[in-house]
Formats: C-alpha cells, sequence, structure tokens
C-alpha cells in the first residue's frame, strides 16, 4: 500500500524546491513512459529501499499570487486526513509568522507524524536562528537547506523510518479496480450499480487497511477486487472542489490497483483534471479504461460518439489504444461491458511476449526504420527483451542509447502496441548499451 508524505506550509517557504530535491533522480525513471510530462506536485522518492509518494500541497494553488489563507487551512486539513505522515516546512530566513503558528496549531492536533522542516539553513547563522522553531511545540526540527540539499538526507531517514516495507500482494491473479474520477463524475453510483444491493456477491477482506477497503467482487463469471477508498463513501465533508483533495483519494487508490476505472462526466467532456487523474495512473503504470459516463444525458446528434472518442485519444496520445465505453451507471447502461474489459486489460497488462517472436518482429521494423544518425553515428539495436517487471517494459540493447530521440523512442511504443496487444495498459521502452 503507497504511503503518502504531504509538504504544508505557507508560500514561499521553499516547498516546490524542497519536493524538487527530494524527487530527482526518481523521476527520471518515470518520464521514461510517454505522454507523462513532468509535474511538480506528485512524485516518488525511494530512500533506504522504502518508497514513498511525495506531494507538494502548495503546487494544488490556483492562484499563487493571491493565497487565500482559507485555501492554506483547507490544503493543511486534508493533508492531515490523507496522507500518512506529514512535512511542515517553515523559513528561517523569516523566522515565524503567524500564519506559521495557525498551520502549527493545527498540525499540533495530528494524530499522524509531523516532521517539522526548517528551510533556507544555509549557513550556521541561519541554523543557530532556527532554534527559534522550537517555540512551535514540535518533538524537534529539521534544519535543511531546500536550495544545497544540506540536511535534506537526515530528514528522508526520519520520513522513511516509520514506512513499514511493503508486503507483495498474494499473486493470486485476481485484479484489484480502482474506481476513479473528478468529484460528481459519478463514481459511487457505478458502484452502487456494480456491487447492487446484492451484497451476497461481495466480501470484505481481512487485513485491509487505513482509508481504503478492498472488496471482493465474485459474480457473473468475473472476480475481481473493488478498492474502495474512503471517500467514494463519505462525502462532500470539505470542498469537493479542491483538485488537491481528489488527487489524493486517486493517489491511494491508483497505488493499490491493478486496473484502474477512469470516470469521466460526459456532460462536461475530458478536462484537464481528468487528464491529470490519467496522467497518474499512467506513472504509476496501471491499467486503464475511461469510462464515459452520464451518456443518457448527451445529445447524441450533436455529439457523437465518434467525435467524443477523437477528442478524447487526442488528449491522450500516443497513448491512444485505451479502451472507452461509453456508459449511464445511473441507468445500468454498458456497464457489464467494464467487467469484460477490466479482464482483458488486466491480462494485457500481465502479457509477457517471448523473445524469439519479440526479436523476430521488432528487429524487422528496426531494420525497415533504423533511429536517425545524429552526428554522423549510427545507432545500431541488436536485440530486444522484455524485462521482468510487474506492467510491461521493453529494452532495447544497443551500442549507443544516447543517441535515440524522443520521436524514435514513441515510435517504438506505437510499433509494440500495433504488433501485439497492449490496450489500456502503459508501456516502457528503454534504449541500454548491451
Ligand atoms: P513555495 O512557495 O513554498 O513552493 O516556495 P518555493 O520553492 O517557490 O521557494 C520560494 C523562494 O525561496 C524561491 O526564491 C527559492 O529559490 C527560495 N528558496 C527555497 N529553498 C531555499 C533554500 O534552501 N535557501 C534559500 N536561501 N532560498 C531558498
Ligand atoms: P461521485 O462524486 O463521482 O461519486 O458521483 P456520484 O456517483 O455521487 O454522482 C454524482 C451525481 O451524478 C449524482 O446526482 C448521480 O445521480 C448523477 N449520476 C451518476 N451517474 C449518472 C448517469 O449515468 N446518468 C445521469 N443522468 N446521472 C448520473
Amino acid at each position: 500500500m503507497g504511503h503518502i508524505v504531504a509538504i504544508v506550509g505557507r508560500p514561499n517557504v521553499g516547498k516546490s524546491t524542497l519536493f524538487n530535491r527530494l524527487t530527482e533522480g526518481r523521476e527520471a525513471i518515470t518520464d521514461k513512459i510517454s505522454g507523462v510530462t513532468r509535474d511538480r506536485h506528485y512524485g516518488k522518492t525511494l530512500w533506504n529501499g522504502k518508497e514513498f509518494t511525495l506531494i507538494d500541497t502548495g503546487g494544488y494553488v490556483t492562484r499563487p499570487e493571491d493565497v487565500f489563507e482559507e485555501e492554506i487551512r483547507k490544503q493543511v486539513f486534508l493533508a492531515m486526513e490523507e496522507a500518512d505522515s506529514i512535512i511542515f516546512l517553515v523559513d528561517s530566513e523569516n523566522g515565524i509568522t503567524d500564519l506559521d503558528m495557525e498551520i502549527a496549531g493545527m498540525l499540533r492536533k495530528s494524530r499522524k507524524p509531523v516532521f517539522l522542516t526548517v528551510n533556507k539553513v544555509d549557513n550556521s547563522q541561519r541554523l543557530y536562528d532556527a532554534n527559534e522553531f522550537y517555540r512551535l511545540g514540535f518533538k524537534g526540527i529539521h534544519p535543511v537547506s531546500a536550495i544545497s540539499g544540506s540536511g535534506t538526507g537526515d530528514l528522508l531517514d526520519v520520513v522513511v523510518s516509520d514506512i513499514s516495507v511493503e508486503e507483495d500482494r498474494e499473486e493470486e491473479n485476481v485484479p484489484a479496480v480502482a474506481i476513479v474520477g473528478r468529484p460528481n463524475s459519478g463514481k459511487s453510483t457505478l458502484i452502487n450499480t456494480l456491487l447492487g444491493k446484492e451484497r451476497h456477491i461481495t466480501t470484505p477482506l481481512a487485513g485491509t487497511t487505513r482509508d481504503t477497503t478492498r472488496t471482493r467482487f465474485n459474480a457473473f463469471g468475473y472476480r475481481f477486487d473493488l478498492i474502495d477508498t474512503a471517500g467514494l463513501r463519505k462525502k462532500g465533508k470539505v470542498s469537493d472542489d479542491l483538485e488537491f483533495y481528489s488527487v489524493m483519494r486517486s493517489i491511494r487508490a491508483i497505488e493499490s490497483s491493478d486496473v484502474c476505472l477512469l470516470v469521466v462526466d460526459a456532460t462536461r467532456g475530458f478536462e484537464a483534471q481528468d487528464m491529470n487523474i490519467l496522467r497518474l495512473i499512467i506513472r504509476n503504470r496501471k491499467g486503464v479504461l475511461i469510462l464515459v459516463n452520464k451518456w443518457d444525458l448527451v445529445e447524441k446528434d450533436s455529439l457523437t460518439l465518434k467525435r467524443t472518442t477523437e477528442i478524447i485519444l487526442g488528449k491522450t496520445a500516443p497513448f491512444t489504444d485505451v479502451p472507452l465505453l461509453f456508459i449511464s451507471a445511473l441507468h445500468k447502461k454498458r456497464v457489464f461491458d467494464i467487467l469484460e474489459q477490466v479482464m482483458q486489460v488486466h491480462a494485457n497488462r500481465t502479457r509477457k511476449i517471448g523473445t524469439p517472436v519479440l526479436n523476430k518482429k521488432m528487429l524487422a521494423v528496426i531494420s525497415a526504420s533504423p533511429p536517425p544518425e545524429v552526428k554522423g553515428k549510427r545507432v545500431r539495436i541488436k536485440y530486444v527483451a522484455q524485462l521482468p517487471t510487474h506492467a510491461p517494459s521493453f529494452a532495447f540493447y544497443c551500442n549507443l542509447p544516447q543517441y535515440i530521440r524522443e520521436s524514435y523512442r514513441r515510435f517504438i511504443e506505437k510499433k509494440i502496441r500495433e504488433l501485439f496487444d497492449f490496450k489500456g495498459v502503459p508501456i516502457q521502452v528503454f534504449f541500454r548499451e548491451k
């Protein structure tokens, strides 16, 4: 189960600088998936063999130039609810402000670990100044300089100290399915339609932790676990409109899943927030189906299926072989097609292509369209193998991997998708020196 750490604090204390510092390196790996642009709010960190997800709450402020204190209060509150631990960042250059005091007051009530981190401790004078923050009433302080990186290793040591080492999920071949999407897209309605009143088809599974529960679904010849985040049940408590809120909820569900159902409200179209959730799914390399819900409300002649499909896939490109289903969760239309497709996507995600057939097909593609020469140098790709990872990834062994351009990598991904069935599954393509 994923571990989430949120960075909170007033504007300008250095949250995004610290975020970048703590996630660097790791990002370089995850960015090798096409369609994933770097966003500065969400990233993974690996330290001492333990992985966690880091969120910069400040990144979700829509208008940083006039951040309302009220919005910061909300973010701190949500971080307390949703994250597993919190980095409370303050600034030694400025000293303690009223807003720091107020945030500290909220965080002292949290049952979750809070790491009071004093930033901009760039020299020994500042280290001395940092002591004033003991007044905020936390157990200790962690002085850092986000800019130079000093102190960040010690901070990471304490942050990961309370993360338990992940146990792999039992190797049962039952896909875990998460239902994600923006508030009001119809996620709860879909769950109710799927689970119905026939609760006997489901069994709550033991050992499910924290806010996420897993329900075994066993009916109509299908078996899967539905990940049910608390958010789907207890609704509307705090600002459903905050993107940060739905993102936090989504992360938890996505990380626990194998396949995600991204529910989109047809009456609103596929918007930036939907794309952000899709990016989280891709980044975590989970299978995905896009469910265009409330199709009953759409005037079929004005917005045809074909046009909607084009619009959505235009946005997800180059990841365009994603199943799109036009459903009505409320009127139970085409809802059961989802089950069939979930199984298909799960099968695609666990697909292993044998090395001989992979080489035969891909080397033919490569010899017909070799990588373009760079500075008069030719890249020779000798051999291809699918790596033994959970989600599909492929290594192309060659002499000069550094000369492979992004466009060629995308071309190779497109060909893999054409030749083999990876519908609904993000794939990674690496070029490596042999
Ligand atoms: P945020 O609003 O909390 O995300 O703050 P930013 O990360 O945007 O940083 C605000 C300002 O503080 C920027 O000008 C940073 O360059 C600066 N800053 C961040 N970390 C440090 C640091 O460790 N030392 C110093 N001197 N400045 C820093
Ligand atoms: P959630 O916030 O994503 O869990 O969304 P809900 O399931 O609570 O649905 C939000 C609103 O949309 C509710 O009023 C639902 O009745 C409505 N709704 C959900 N699915 C459909 C649908 O397929 N058609 C129509 N017309 N309304 C729907």
